[in-house]
């Protein structure tokens, strides 16, 4: 695609479906760090970074009512979701929808309806990014190809995009004026390149488990749940039902985010509390992130995207905390 095309594709989809890109916050405002939003013009569109929010909220909805009630009789909402593109996602992102797709509907239980219809009114087109920033560590992890469509910037006039699924090439065949057929091997390896600079030492990690770095990592932490919040990965949730004030009778039940930080996430009847440790709820984030679902489903959920350290109020830093950890470990050799 020439650049200079864009802004028309972008405004030529927007004619039939949602456009969801990442932009920046407005100091100014309520949403001061960047997100993504349902575009209104191409102008918008702040591709330089990594958006401080996740895109998760988009497929999990931060309040999902699963149905109401009066006495005894239930009404199921309709699931009616728009269709999106999402554009802009960086390879962290889209391997973070990869994990909640296995999560809700491919964990070999029925297919969550809610998370389903979101998926399937979707488009995932892909942003390549070269070069991370100061919290990122992806090349630590061994992300998949996961994208309808991936832009990389080939030069200062061409994006070069690669075709990852049926649903990408339909989408591409709908808007052919704006794209131009390429040879095979248009895109190189090297322009599949990311950089980081920062990164964690995954060699050690299950020797780590009763290592003291997880006391003085959580020392400071505050249990504040913003490393939850803020992970493209965290999906965790809780179901609860909203009665109306003065009529227990009518109500609602709804599913929302839940965060293992926070201490009454393992809270059950009788008050009793599984994880009533910071510490060990500290470490039970890292470990279900990089060990507990990869043992479940042969990949490590984390995509080091970094969220939960540049957002961490307390300034965590839980990848050098390994990484000097797993150091002493090995005898302070590299
Ligand atoms: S964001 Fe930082 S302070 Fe807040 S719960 Fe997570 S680790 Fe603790
Ligand atoms: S654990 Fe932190 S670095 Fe890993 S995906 Fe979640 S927010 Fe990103």
């Amino acid at each position: 695609m020439q650049k200079g095309v864009f802004d028309d594709f972008v405004r030529e989809v927007m004619q039939s479906r949602e456009f969801v890109a990442p932009v920046k916050g407005d100091q100014t405002k309520e949403v001061q760090e960047s997100f993504f939003t349902d575009i209104k013009d191409p102008s918008q569109i702040e591709i330089g970074q990594l958006t401080y929010f996740p895109i998760k909220y988009y497929f999990f909805a931060k309040k999902e009512v699963l149905f109401s009630f009066h006495k005894n009789r239930i009404e199921e909402p309709e699931i009616d979701i728009p269709e999106r593109v999402f554009f802009g996602l960086r390879l962290c992102d889209l391997n973070s929808i990869k994990h909640q797709d296995t999560v809700f509907l491919n964990n070999g239980f029925r297919a969550d309806p809610y998370y389903q219809a979101r998926r399937e009114h979707s488009l995932l087109i892909g942003m390549h990014c070269k070069k991370g920033d100061d919290h990122c560590f992806c090349q630590s992890i061994g992300l998949k190809d996961f994208y309808d469509l991936m832009f990389f910037d080939k030069d200062e006039h061409t994006y070069g995009i690669d075709v990852g699924s049926e649903k990408g090439k339909a989408f591409v065949d709908e808007f052919r004026r704006f794209f131009e057929e390429k040879e095979e091997g248009y895109i190189t390896p090297e322009d599949k390149v990311t950089i980081n600079t920062f990164k964690l030492d995954t060699t050690n990690i299950k020797n780590l488990w009763d290592n003291e770095v997880w006391s003085s990592l959580s020392e400071k932490c505050t249990a504040c749940a913003a490393c939850n919040n803020l992970c493209p990965n965290c999906h965790c949730f809780t179901v609860e039902d909203e009665v109306e004030v003065g009529d227990v009778t009518k109500g609602q039940r709804v599913r929302k985010p839940a965060a293992c930080l926070v201490k009454g996430f393992t809270r059950v009847a009788g008050d009793h509390v599984f994880r009533d440790d910071l510490v060990g709820r500290f470490r039970h984030r890292i470990f279900h992130q990089l060990e507990f679902f990869r043992d479940r489903y042969g990949e490590t959920m984390c995509t080091g995207c970094g969220r939960c350290i540049r957002g961490c109020p307390a300034k965590i830093d839980w990848v050098t905390g390994i990484n000097t950890a797993a150091r002493k470990q090995r005898g302070g050799q590299e």
